[in-house]
């Protein structure tokens, strides 16, 4: 087993079979192994620096029933709210007080959010902080209102593919949202120039090796910017509340898969990580991780974007969740960097 990551190493690369070989007989000394291997690539390229992303949850209305998520239209208790452009733009000074310079509109796909909304959006921010990146993570739009929110400055976007599988992308969707027509956005977001992140959950009900491995193809084809990974953890108000979540220790394990396959991916330990461990996002940085996302959201609003069950940081201001991370990462010898955090491809 050692082999095989001894030739992604080297060489970026290995074929289905041998993917689902190396998942399928993992065990902690392997992913020891991995690790070591995924933290020399990513400390070689990013040294002990980790990028910070102010994440805005701007809006709970969504028009998707995406069967594991917290904020899906059918779920009638969660509690809906959308941000006015005033409190976004509040969201970045504080944010950018505290040293952020990339900020990601995140949210549920909302009717409210016209693409002319979303553009003055863009254009306000873009125009009070002309050094800070604009992420965008509000789900699947056309090639023309992804161009005019690039033409409005937006410098890049998340949307992860949620699984490369069609059949197990039917299990998780309802039949009204299409694989294909995610992959092909997530094509469009490439072509117009974004920088742009696709992604998975790990866990997630009816995966299998096969749909993990079949990820990893579609990343190494797409060769994304980013990679956006973490944990399924059940919401009780979906149709899937008593399904099992992902676990910490296979997330681990394809994130250091996914720092060898793209030395120079920006790869977050994400908040869902941090939610299923206690330390969840230190050792994602220890196995290949150099981004962690914490929120800027408003405290008022937090509780209310729940996208899984017990997620961490509801109760805190923006500026206790940065010293807290700045602590947890200390405490491994990593640094939080006021940058905003380009891809190496990009300048
Ligand atoms: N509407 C946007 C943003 C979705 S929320 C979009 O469609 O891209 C961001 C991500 O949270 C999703 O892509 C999904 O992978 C993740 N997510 C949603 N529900 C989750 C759950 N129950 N457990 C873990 N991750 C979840």
């Amino acid at each position: 087993m050692k082999q095989l990551i001894d030739k992604l190493y080297e060489t970026n690369n290995l074929s289905p079979e041998e993917y689902k070989e190396l998942i399928d007989s993992r065990n902690p000394e392997i992913s020891e192994y991995l690790f070591e291997k995924a933290r020399a690539v990513r400390i070689k390229n990013y040294g002990h620096d980790v990028y910070i992303r102010g994440l805005i949850e701007f809006t709970s209305y969504c028009k998707n029933d995406c069967y594991y998520c917290g904020i899906r239209k059918n779920n009638r208790e969660a509690e809906r709210y959308r941000l006015t452009k005033e409190q976004i733009l509040e969201c970045c000074a504080i944010g950018y007080e505290l040293g952020f310079r990339t900020f990601v509109l995140q949210g549920g796909e909302d009717w409210y959010f016209t693409d002319d909304r979303i553009i003055d959006i863009i254009r306000s921010i873009k125009s009070n902080y002309p050094d800070c990146a604009v992420t965008l993570s509000i789900g699947e739009k056309s090639y023309e209102s992804c161009k005019a929110f690039f033409d409005a400055g937006a410098d890049r976007y998340l949307l992860r593919h949620e699984t490369a599988n069609a059949e197990h992308y039917g299990k998780l969707h309802p039949k009204a949202l299409s694989p294909d027509n995610r992959k092909q956005c997530l094509y469009n977001l490439k072509d117009i120039g974004y920088q742009v992140g696709c992604g998975f959950m790990v866990g997630s009900p009816f995966q299998t090796t096969e749909c993990l491995v079949e990820d990893l193809m579609f990343i190494q084809q797409l060769n994304p910017h980013m990679v956006g990974i973490g944990p399924f953890i059940p919401h009780h108000q979906t149709p899937f509340a008593d399904k099992k979540a992902g676990t910490l220790e296979l997330t681990l394990f394809l994130l250091g898969i996914i720092r060898l396959m793209l030395p120079d991916v920006l790869l977050p330990a994400t908040t869902a990580l941090g939610t299923i461990h206690p330390k969840g996002r230190e050792l994602g940085i220890l196995a290949g991780a150099n981004v962690v996302m914490p929120n800027l959201s408003p405290k008022s609003v937090r509780k209310k974007y729940m996208l899984y069950d017990n997620k961490i940081c509801t109760g805190d201001e923006a500026a206790e969740c940065l010293s807290c991370m700045k602590k947890r990462l200390e405490s491994i010898s990593y640094h939080i960097v006021v940058s905003r955090g380009d891809h190496k491809s990009v300048h």
